[in-house]
């Protein structure tokens, strides 16, 4: 039934909570293949929408539509094992561990879920190449024995990508991938970003718009719970209710 090349798709997606309207009719289509930007002032439900798609939410209405299927009442976990995958929530980072092993471990849960990870060192093994070349792909090659915690908050980030990208997913869904970074890092996660985004979809939320406009191939912008305009970045910053948007926030 479905006749568009969206790979993600809602159609009246609406979410209340106690009679408050926080996403109201949304449709919204992510094509295959493009980077897509939700973004919206304060309040607007980015986050409502996110959680509704990563099934963190349970929507009052509407349907979600992956590759076709319709995903509504599909569990979390088998929506991260179809390629839907969510990062830094669902990818947590284990502070203790090294960066190395924390890829392992994303590596393996890929393969298996859950396991005892701390007593298979045979086990996780079988991935040391590929862990490696996904931490040379983010950039930490120089802090492969490091824990987590003891990396700076952009390497952080850079690994929260990597144990992302070792779930293979089709379609990488990311909430405020800059939130907290400072200039530099977000050049070196935008560029990590858009490397990650070959062969692949990507649909994030992000509050900086100049990285928005950067990263992003189609633009959605929410106002109280509605798509208001959507388009590249070059027509929705042009587009009068955008701007009022943003200028009455
Ligand atoms: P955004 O991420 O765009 O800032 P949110 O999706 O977090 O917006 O929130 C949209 C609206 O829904 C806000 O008015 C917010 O207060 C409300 N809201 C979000 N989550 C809840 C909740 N669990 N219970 C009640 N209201 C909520
Ligand atoms: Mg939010």
């Amino acid at each position: 039934e479905l006749v568009s090349t969206a790979i993600l798709e809602t159609r009246g997606l609406t979410k209340q909570f106690s009679g408050f309207t926080a996403v109201k009719s949304v449709d919204l289509s992510v094509k295959e293949g493009t980077i897509h930007a939700l973004i919206g002032p304060n309040g607007a439900g980015k986050s409502t929408v996110f959680n509704l798609l990563t099934k963190f939410l349970v929507p009052t209405s509407g349907q979600i539509f992956y590759r076709g299927e319709d995903i509504t009442s599909v569990e979390a976990a088998s929506i991260a094992q179809r390629g839907l995958v969510r990062s830094f929530q669902i990818s947590a980072v284990f502070p203790h561990l090294s960066v190395r092993e924390n890829v392992r471990v994303a590596l393996q849960r890929k393969r298996g879920g859950c396991f005892d990870f701390w007593r298979s060192e045979k086990i996780l093994d079988q991935y040391n190449d590929r862990a490696d070349e996904l931490i040379d792909a983010v950039g930490l090659s120089e802090f492969r024995t490091h824990t987590a915690v003891e990396l700076a908050y952009g390497r952080k980030r850079a690994l929260e990508i990597a144990t992302t990208l070792a779930l293979e997913p089709n379609v990488m869904l990311l909430d405020e991938p800059m939130a907290g970074l400072g200039r530099e890092d977000i050049g070196r996660i935008s560029a990590l970003i858009k490397q990650s985004a070959k062969g692949r979809t990507v649909l994030m939320v992000e509050h900086n718009l100049s990285v928005v406009a950067d990263l992003s191939d189609t633009i959605s912008v929410l106002q109280r719970g509605e798509i208001i305009a959507e388009g590249t970045y070059a027509e929705v910053s042009q587009n009068p209710q955008v701007i009022s948007a943003y200028m009455g926030s």
